[in-house]
């Protein structure tokens, strides 16, 4: 059996590994577009931090580590696939032959489409080569304009505070991380980064940036402002790496669609991670869920039922925490509520604290929450078992702080009836 990965992020890596645990005689190769050894993207800010070397982005630090699990490392970018043939063709004109294919091209950052965004001194923050490049441009002192303000552009952001720049934000929604927090949460975060010395513009687009001889850039607002900087971050969402699919006949719609098994509507090929849009678990709507822990579970899903296991997974969950200078942040499944649920907030603004829950039913599907890391796991354990909270829902929609008592009470008896 001769499997071939195309991506060797997290969920290529991980996948590759299952599958060799699995089937210590099948033939595997891992296929990457960037030329660096395997790493973590979500080890860039603190590579930028100056918290870690270059190395330590590494997803495997032992030498030889592929070389011993017998992974075939493959440098190339995937240009089209033919599931008639089993034939993967690379940029270099290569061709891979396979039995199996797991799709693990993971996302790439969405190209703004505004004047000047391919001057030299604009940059993504996605992969190595982008970090070194922003190591070299931001300076303590320097001015930034970063693009942004959603899971990625938040998370960027602290790094880019650690390196001592003056820093603006501007992003195009009413909040920041309007994608996954509600208007009361995405304004808390606002305020407190405003209150760490960071510049934030909402409901702002940049319509075109443009510099005089390689001089500063001046970026224009939609507000009609101009701000001059050194440096321009562009970090307004991302989109998955699905190019080379077309023609393919593989179903696609804005990720690689897959069933709970991974499987594509190919039954030799699957996809994982970033590329995958599954089905989320709350609403049962489709989603693509690019955060590191779904590409790993993913990953796993896919390589065991490429070695005819079959675990299925429960349907993806959306799962996001974020660390915004210091601020904790939380959403968890459907946290913007549904057509017909229930729903409470609780907002204490001095205290950077915040709480939403929604209800379907009896039924705890989302959440978003600051600053009350100590509910963080009682909340995903709630909607992740759809514990029925009886009588206990009509008590969290008086008091949504008494969560953990929710869950005390009713988590474990549905337990010790299960
Ligand atoms: C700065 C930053 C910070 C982040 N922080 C967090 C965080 O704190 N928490 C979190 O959960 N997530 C975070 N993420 C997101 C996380 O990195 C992704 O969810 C994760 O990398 C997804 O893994 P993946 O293997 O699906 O895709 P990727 O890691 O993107 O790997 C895909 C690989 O496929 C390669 N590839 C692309 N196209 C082709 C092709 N045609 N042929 C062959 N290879 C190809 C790419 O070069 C890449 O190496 C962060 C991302 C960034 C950029």
């Amino acid at each position: 059996m001769k499997h071939v990965i195309l991506g060797n992020g997290p969920a290529g890596v991980i996948a590759a590994e299952t599958i060799r645990k699995e089937d210590p005689s099948a033939e595997l190769c891992l296929v990457g577009a960037e030329s660096e050894p395997p790493y973590s993207r979500m080890a860039i800010p603190y590579l930028l931090e100056g918290k870690i070397g270059e190395d330590g982005t590494y997803l495997r630090k032992d030498a030889g580590h592929f070389e011993n699990l017998r992974i075939d490392m493959v440098y190339g970018r995937a240009q089209s696939i033919d599931p008639k043939a089993k034939q993967v063709r690379l940029d270099d004109g290569r061709s891979l032959s396979y039995d199996r294919l797991l799709i693990a091209t993971g996302s790439r950052p969405m190209r703004l489409p505004v004047p000047g965004i391919d001057l030299p001194n604009v940059q993504a923050c996605w992969t190595l080569a982008d970090a070194r490049k922003i190591a070299e441009k931001s300076n303590p002192g320097g001015r930034v304009l970063q693009i942004g303000a959603g899971f990625i552009g938040c998370i960027i952001l602290e790094a880019l505070v650690s390196r001592g720049v003056q820093l603006t934000v501007v992003e195009a929604g009413d909040r920041m991380v309007p994608r996954m927090m509600t208007l009361g949460a995405g304004t808390m975060i606002k305020n407190w980064v405003e209150r760490k010395g960071v510049r934030v513009l909402t409901n702002a687009r940049v319509e075109a940036i443009e510099s005089v001889d390689g001089g500063p850039m001046k970026a224009r607002l939609s507000t009609g402002e101009v701000i001059e900087c050194d440096l321009v971050i562009a970090a307004a969402g991302v989109k998955p790496n699905i190019g080379f699919l077309q023609g393919s006949g593989v179903a696609t719609d804005i990720g690689v669609l897959v069933d709970e098994r991974m499987q594509t509507s190919d039954p030799d090929i699957f996809a994982a991670g970033d590329v995958a849009e599954g089905i989320e678990f709350s609403t049962g709507k489709r989603l693509v869920n690019a955060i590191q822990p779904n590409a790993a579970d993913q990953a796993r899903i896919a390589g065991l039922n490429m070695v005819g296991k079959n675990p299925t997974s429960q349907g993806t969950m959306a799962i996001n925490v974020l660390d915004t200078l210091g601020l904790i942040s939380s959403s968890f499944g459907a946290w913007e509520g549904v057509e017909g649920g229930q729903s409470v907030e609780l907002v204490d603004q001095d205290q950077f604290r915040y709480l939403s829950l929604q209800f379907k039913d009896d039924v705890l599907i989302g959440a978003t929450s600051i600053g009350l890391t100590e509910h963080v796991g009682v909340l995903r354990g709630l909607i992740q078992t759809r514990t029925r909270l009886g009588e206990w829902k009509d008590r969290l929609l008086s008091d949504p702080t008494r969560i953990k008592e929710a869950y005390l009470a009713c988590a474990s008896a549905q337990s010790r009836a299960a």
